[in-house]
């Protein structure tokens, strides 16, 4: 071994343990800095009371589709997977007007609203038109100032690649948005009487794109 070597090699390893640690802590530090990132952004609407509204219900089944979906069905089953991804997701309160096949009268759906003096009130409908070649989604708002709700909620649900089409944002004379204190919106997910839309509110694969679009349109609106 020649003179010297020894010692340089010692000098070798010792840079290289620096470099590993240097590159490995930086490594740590940014996972752990995501996951705080993570934590913050799973409580970003701690505080809040979201009320989702599913249209109809009990005696009230809505429309009925031509391969028999049921409106006040499909309605349920958007809005419980809302209330879980988004309380989950924002740490939110998420109520719903009914969790159940039920009937509940739309002076109570609004009151419900009221009482618990919510921040946003989401109601969810399937559409029917007699001609069944009609398609789409439409979103709702009656006050002029929930307006930017409503284009927030839509542009975010047309980011998802939902394979129908985009019947824009509109003014819309429904008692629940109407009467309601809080911001409110009405959203007309696709056409039950029309035979793609049907079937694609029946996948899981639209019921999570719609979800995801309502927990980040939701958050967005909140957060500005
Ligand atoms: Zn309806």
């Amino acid at each position: 071994m020649k003179k010297g070597f020894f010692p340089s090699l010692c000098v070798l390893i010792f840079i290289c343990l620096v470099a590993v640690i240097y590159i490995f802590g930086e490594q740590i530090e940014s996972v752990m800095a995501q996951q705080g990132g993570q934590q913050e952004d799973n409580r970003r609407l701690d505080g809040k009371t979201i009320v989702i509204d599913p249209g109809h219900g009990g005696k009230d089944v809505g429309s009925i589709g031509q391969a028999g979906t049921y409106e006040k069905d499909v309605a349920l089953l958007t809005a419980k997977h809302i209330q879980r991804e988004l309380a989950e997701q924002t740490g939110a309160t998420v109520l719903l007007t009914r969790d159940q096949d039920e009937t509940v009268q739309l002076p109570e759906r609004v009151a419900m609203a009221e009482s618990a003096n919510a921040d946003l009130y989401i109601s969810l409908h399937y559409d029917a038109y007699v001609t069944k070649d009609v398609s789409g989604i439409t979103t709702y708002y009656h006050k002029q100032e929930d307006r930017q709700l409503a284009d927030i909620l839509h542009q975010s649900l047309f980011q998802q690649d939902l394979q129908t089409k985009d019947r824009g944002v509109r003014q819309g004379d429904y008692y629940v948005i109407r009467e309601n204190r809080s911001p409110a919106v009405l959203l007309e997910l696709g056409y039950i009487s029309n035979a793609n839309d049907e079937q694609q509110m029946n996948s899981a694969q639209f019921q999570k794109k719609v979800t995801k679009a309502i927990v980040d349109g939701v958050a967005d609106y909140l957060t500005l």
